[in-house]
Order: structure tokens, then sequence, then C-alpha cells
């Protein structure tokens, strides 16, 4: 087939990611197709509360430049009861890390808007505005509404939250990331993180009124599933084309990033099915964060008041414990919400 031995689609963080460790796996002969250019490439990219852990950035061999500040805490709100994990992560300049890892990779990018993908006699066909596009390998890092999962991996999402962020006005200097349970909308919440240049990340999955001092808003979908098939042939999906994206923390950068690493490790040892692999066993894509995420989806607000209530004096291991022997129905539940916390970001 003529083309290109590895056509990437879609040029977020995950595509780029993949971009960036085929050129360091010796890989050349590289494209990205990206629909989007400048401002409103930008203005997608922004919206976005730009947490991810320690673990996921370092393992993800990610820019480290990008960092904005660390963060150490968590807190979960639910009414006048707060719960707060520690933890290892940071606030990210994403932008500041698309370009960076943009310049890194080195692969040809072409401006254009993919509509169709098709196999190919050694290969795939990729039909898209600036003409069709042969390769070997194909990568489909089309973020949520992906046409190379559509087309060629044929999965779905289960869950499609449209979320609003906010960058406003207000103080940033904060290591703590918040989050509000909302006992009325279970399974969603909104969260208000610290950003840079004396802003906060302030949304939501569910219609709340605009903050003051709102300087930018902007909405996009969150996926999930649990179908973990991400390889067809010589084609793979990552990211949230890949539905990556944790149902209970609803991060999906670090699986971005590192699903990037991982397709093109498994590309560079021609084989891709050591990346299916990865994504079947790493505990970040756990079928259990799903299998939560719609238990908590079906209660109503006493439900939302019986989890919480054990807590109302603040999060320790020995409290954690009495309420899962007390409650034992909702130990996966909690067991979830703590990894999502820990692992799944
Ligand atoms: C409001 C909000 C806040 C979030 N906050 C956080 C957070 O704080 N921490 C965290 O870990 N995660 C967060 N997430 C999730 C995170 O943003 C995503 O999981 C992550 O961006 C996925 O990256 P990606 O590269 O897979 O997809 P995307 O970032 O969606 O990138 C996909 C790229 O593909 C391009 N594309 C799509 N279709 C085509 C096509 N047909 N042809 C060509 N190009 C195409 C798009 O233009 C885009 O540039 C948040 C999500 C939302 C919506």
């Amino acid at each position: 087939m003529e083309g290109y031995s590895v056509l990437i689609v879609g040029g977020g963080l995950a595509g780029l990611s993949a971009a960036m460790h085929l050129k360091r796996l010796g890989i050349g002969d590289v494209a990205v197709v990206e629909r989007m250019s400048g401002d409103l490439y930008g203005r997608y990219h922004r919206i976005c509360g730009e947490a991810v852990s320690e673990r996921c950035l370092k393992l993800s061999g990610a820019d480290r430049g990008c960092i904005v500040r660390s963060i150490d805490s968590i807190k979960v709100s639910c009414g006048s009861t707060d719960i707060r994990f520690q933890v290892k992560g940071h606030i990210i300049d994403r932008e500041a890390l698309l370009e960076s890892t943009r310049d890194e990779c080195g692969a040809i990018m072409v401006n254009a808007s993919v509509t169709g993908v098709e196999p190919a006699e050694g290969g795939f066909l990729v039909h898209s505005t600036a003409g069709d596009i042969g390769c070997r390998y194909l990568i489909g890092a089309d973020g949520a509404f992906s046409v190379v999962r559509k087309d060629i991996i044929g999965t779905s999402p289960e869950v499609k939250l449209a979320a609003a962020n906010h960058l406003v006005e207000r103080d940033s200097e904060t290591s703590e990331l918040g989050f509000k349970i909302s006992p009325v909308h279970p399974g969603m919440y909104s969260w208000d993180f610290p950003s840079k240049d004396g802003r906060r990340s302030i949304g939501s999955t569910y219609r709340t009124e605009d903050p003051p001092h709102s300087v930018e808003k902007g909405t996009r979908f969150i996926v999930c599933g649990s179908d973990r098939t991400v390889v067809e042939g010589n084609c793979c999906i990552v990211g949230d084309a890949a539905m990556l994206a944790n149902p209970i923390s609803y991060g999906g950068i670090g699986a971005a990033l590192l699903s990037g690493r991982k397709a093109a490790e498994a590309i560079a040892k021609d084989d891709l099915s050591s990346y299916q692999r990865w994504v079947r066993r790493d505990v970040m894509f756990d079928r259990r964060f799903m299998e939560s995420f719609n238990r908590i989806k079906g209660w109503d607000a006493k439900d939302v008041e019986q989890a919480v209530a054990p807590f109302r004096k603040g999060f320790s291991y020995p409290r954690a414990l009495y309420a899962m022997m007390r409650h034992p129905m909702l130990a996966s539940v909690y067991t979830s919400i703590w990894m999502g916390f820990r692992r799944g970001w």
C-alpha cells in the first residue's frame, strides 16, 4: 500500500504522545491528521481541568516542563461532609504540552477532517477532506466520537457526559483538587481546580449556573465504556477514542498519554496485541469502575447521604473499613472511588 507507515487520526494528547514515542523508537514516515487549527484547536483543548497524576505523567514520558503546580490532596464534598485523600499529581499547561510534543514528534501534520476509514490491501485507506491517504498502521486518536472506532473497531460508549468547564478569575494558590458530589445527580459532580495565571477551572457534568468572573467557557464530551477491544489487525484506538477515561474520576489525560505510548511501543514491535493486553490488564481500565458508576447512577439522594454518612468526621482507613462492614453492598463502590482517585487520573 502506498502511503505512510503509521497514520494517526487526531492531534490531541493521545495522538501526539503516540507520534512522539514512534519518533523516539526510530519510526519515521508518520503523519498526524488533525481537523482543527489555530484558536479553534486551542479553545477545544483548554476545555479541561488539566489535572494528571504523577504516576501517569512519569510513565508516559511526557515533557515535565508543562507542570504548572503540584497537587497533594483531593477533597470530595457532599453537603457538609468533606472527604480528603492524599494524592500526588499536577496541574499542567495542556496547550504547552501539546505544543512541545508536536515539536518533538517531527511527524507530518495534515490539517484535514477524516470522514471515513476502510481496510485496504496491506493496510488502510483513510478518507479525509484533503483526499484519500493510505497507511500500513492506523491509530485512532480522534477523541470521544472517533470515526476510526466506529468504522474499524465497532465499539460504542455506554456513557456520554456533556461537561462544561469555565476558566474563572479567582485565587489559584492551592495544591488541592475539589470535587462536589451532587445528591440529586448521582454519578455526576462539579469540580474546582487551581489553574494558572490567577485562574481556576470550574466545571460540571450537569447543568449549573455559570460561576461569577468566568472568562472562558467550553463544553466537551467525556465518554466511557467497558468494552476493552482496542485493536483490529494493524489498527488501534487510544485515549478517548478507546473510551479510556475513568468513569469515577473523569480523568483521561493520563490514559491518553500512556495509551499513545503503549500503542507506539507495540507498533515498534510489529505486534499490536501487546497494546491490547495492556489495556485489558491495567487496573486503570478495570471494568469495576464502570460497574460502580452504573450503580451510583441508580441511587437517589437518600442513597448518596447513606454512602457518605460514615465519613462525616473525615476519611480514615479504619472508618472506611467500618463503613464497608456496615454496608457490604457499598464495598465495591467505596473501593472503586478510592481506586479512581488513586490510579484513575
Ligand atoms: C470539561 C472536561 C474537563 C476535563 N478535565 C480533565 C482533567 O482535569 N484531568 C484529566 O485527566 N482529564 C480530564 N478530562 C478528560 C480529558 O480531557 C480527555 O480524556 C483527553 O483530552 C483525551 O485526549 P485525546 O487525545 O484522547 O482526545 P481529544 O483531546 O479529544 O483529542 C482528539 C483530537 O482529535 C481531533 N479529531 C477528532 N475527530 C477528528 C476527525 N474526524 N478528523 C481529524 N481530527 C479529528 C480533535 O480535533 C482533537 O484535537 C476532561 C474532559 C472534559 C470534557
